[in-house]
């Protein structure tokens, strides 16, 4: 069985955005994210640490938005519109949730379509769904569905023709990740939580994602033999990593290839979130 690494992926990846931030930056444009932040859940500091080592190790730069909890609705969407019109900011991203009672949606609808790297509102969106971009719109996929797939691309998995399961049909996750599958060609089964026996329906693919946020849901019983497994899960259990699949499943079942976790899906979304990044750049 292989182990399908991310941090190889990530590494690839980087190295070569580095030579296209090389590039910007002789041209006088230096790569830059916005991290928008409100509060300090721990999900958001470790995310925000994550990419700023990235974009660091590239030579892109980072610069953090750190509002309280106490930032009103017409401030933080003020935060956005400035930074829209910003020229030396590329790309914006927003930590979800916000905290309530703020309006996560009416604030991912102000991100320029040009500079919104996780396709947070609606106009990257439709590119994803349609298969097809828009005039002045890049269609930047959200980075952990385009992270699959580049770890898919980096692996060699040809998904032309094949049986995929994509367990979870979340906006951000398995719904816009089902639709990049679709367009290589996969036939596609998104699964969720009123599907009949799940074990079956994932026994019936030949490559598993999944992406529905609970500890250990794949077992055995969810994997026909030569399968290969991508676990987008990330969960703290008696403070130890673990993902969506059991991990008793890599001694139990005859697999092709899996994602461990941590250091799977995880370790390329950071990566993608820098190439949406310079590729706004060399845009703006
Ligand atoms: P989410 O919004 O909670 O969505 C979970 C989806 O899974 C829902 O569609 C739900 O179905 C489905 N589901 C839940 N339990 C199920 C079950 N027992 N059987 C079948 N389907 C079930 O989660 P998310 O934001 O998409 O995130 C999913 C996981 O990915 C989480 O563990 C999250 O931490 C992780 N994640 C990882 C990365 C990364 O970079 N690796 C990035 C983002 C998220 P219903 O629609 O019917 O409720």
């Amino acid at each position: 069985m292989t182990e399908w690494r991310g941090a190889p992926v990530a590494k690839a990846l980087t190295e070569q955005l580095t030579l296209r931030v090389n590039a910007l930056k002789e041209k006088g444009v230096l790569p830059t994210l916005a991290v928008v932040r409100v509060g300090e859940r721990e999900d958001d500091l470790s995310y925000e640490r994550g990419l700023t080592k990235r974009f660091s190790s590239a030579g892109a730069a980072v610069r953090t938005v750190a509002l309280p909890l106490t930032v009103s609705q017409e401030e933080l969407e003020e935060t956005v519109r400035s930074l829209n019109e910003e020229e030396t900011i590329h790309g914006i991203l927003v930590f979800s949730p916000l905290p309530k009672p703020l309006d996560g949606d009416r604030v991912r609808a102000l991100i320029s379509p040009r500079k919104d790297v996780d396709c947070m509102g609606d106009d990257n969106a439709f590119c994803v769904y349609a298969g097809r971009g828009k005039p002045d719109i890049p269609g930047y996929p959200p980075c952990t569905p385009q992270a699959v797939l580049e770890l898919l691309d980096f692996y060699g998995y040809d998904l032309t023709g094949k049986n995929v399961t994509v367990v979870g049909r979340s906006a951000v996750v398995g719904k816009p990740l089902a639709m990049l599958l679709l367009q290589r060609n996969a036939t596609v089964t998104i699964c969720h939580t009123r599907t009949k026996d799940l074990p079956a329906v994932c026994r019936s693919a030949d490559l598993l994602v999944v992406c529905a946020g609970k500890a250990k849901l794949v077992g055995k019983d969810c994997l026909r033999d030569g399968a290969c497994v991508v676990d987008v899960g990330i969960h703290v259990i008696d403070g130890q990593l673990c993902g969506d699949v059991d991990p008793a499943v890599t001694e139990s079942a005859d697999l092709c290839a899996i994602t461990p976790v941590p250091g799977g899906v995880g370790a390329v979304t950071t990566a993608v979130l820098l190439k949406h990044t310079v590729d706004a750049a060399e845009r703006s």
